[in-house]
């Protein structure tokens, strides 16, 4: 693709500000094969490993096709029998577990001994009925809750959010995606980034950034302003990659969620709880989670880098039996390290507050 790419030099770590560094290899698009060459440099001080050169703000959008996929809209509503009964096991669950009162699918006979039966006895029932969320990003039941998705993409997060009873809210800085959110889901979608809407004070009891952090070039700034309209009970709960994965020490520049240059910073949990610090916030939990196919994804890319083919990356699920094996041991590994206590899954969940 040919177009006019500007970039930026960081002199200075941009989550922390230190200059001590380590530069850690050259990187290209390998999603999208969009032309540009970026650098991976590691901070020392607080582990964030962050693109410099990268893409400039004005030249961002340059790196989301339209086939983005976070920016497509999958079909929302369980359609076959089974998928329906499953729908309405969770709808009991999540009435008679959770306490959603104003939960928009209230099971039409209230099954309460059925539902606690069901999810106490069988608690990974549980989690499926999250929406197969982390425990993390769930939000407690709150009366008359307001909640905001930062980087909503099409507004999946939000469909959950209001079946839930919340009133929601999303930013999305691209046109095209928010349109379909606000066309097809009729929920109230920003189009821009969170500084351009001046939301209240101490408005939101719940925000979430699931995936957005890592797209930020001024996390300090959009988290200060999280902060200013975080409820004061609120919580703002961040899902983002985590360079202390098992994963990335596996694959290094072949690990699928350094992304470039889509992916601007990846967190540590240390980097996320100095930027908590940063910007008036306290970290109150963290957790890692593994996560198969972002391996498989990353064993993709390693196949094709050894074969020197960055293009034509999509075709996933035409793995042999032995690369299967391999995967699902190094998953089962990863999966121990973190029961051992190791922050060594793919993703973080972060659950910041108000100091
Ligand atoms: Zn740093």
């Amino acid at each position: 693709m040919d177009m006019k790419i500007e970039t930026e030099e960081l002199s200075v770590c941009p989550v922390c500000g230190s200059m001590k560094k380590e530069f850690l290899f050259k990187n290209t698009d390998r999603l999208h094969g969009i032309s540009g060459e970026f650098g991976l440099t590691q901070c020392r001080n607080c582990k964030a490993v962050y693109l410099s050169p990268r893409p400039s703000i004005k030249s961002l959008p340059l790196y989301y096709p339209d086939d983005y996929p976070p920016h497509q809209l999958n079909p929302l509503r369980p359609s076959g029998f089974l998928q329906r009964i499953k729908e309405h096991l969770r709808n009991t669950i999540i009435y008679n577990r959770y306490h959603y009162k104003n939960f928009q699918h209230k099971p039409r006979i209230e099954p309460h001994i059925l539902g606690t039966f069901l999810t106490y006895m069988f608690f990974f029932f549980a989690e499926r009925a999250r929406y197969h969320l982390p425990k993390a990003l769930f939000p407690p039941y709150i009366k008359d809750g307001k909640a905001l998705d930062i980087g909503c993409g099409a507004g999946h997060f939000l469909i959950i959010l209001k079946d839930l009873g919340l009133k929601v809210y999303g930013v999305e800085p691209s046109e095209k995606a928010a349109n379909i959110g606000r066309e097809k889901l009729g929920v109230d979608i920003k189009t821009g980034t969170l500084l351009d809407h001046k939301f209240p004070d101490n408005y939101f009891h719940f925000i979430t950034m699931n995936h957005v952090l890592e797209h930020l070039h001024n996390p300090v700034e959009v988290l200060s302003e999280a902060n200013r309209i975080l409820h004061p009970n609120g919580m703002l709960r961040i899902q983002t990659p985590n360079i202390d994965a098992y994963g990335y020490k596996r694959f290094w520049k072949n690990w699928f969620p350094i992304d470039t240059p889509r992916h601007l910073i990846i967190y540590s949990k240390q980097s996320i709880a100095g930027l908590a610090d940063k910007t008036g916030l306290k970290l109150k939990a963290f957790s890692t989670t593994h996560t198969r196919s972002v391996l498989y994804r990353s064993l993709e890319y390693e196949i094709r880098d050894k074969n020197n083919n960055y293009k034509d990356f999509g075709t996933t699920g035409q793995y042999t039996f032995s690369q299967k094996l391999f995967i699902n041991a190094l998953d089962l590994y990863e999966r121990m390290l973190i029961l051992s206590g190791k922050d060594a899954g793919e993703e973080l969940q972060a659950v910041l507050a108000k100091k």
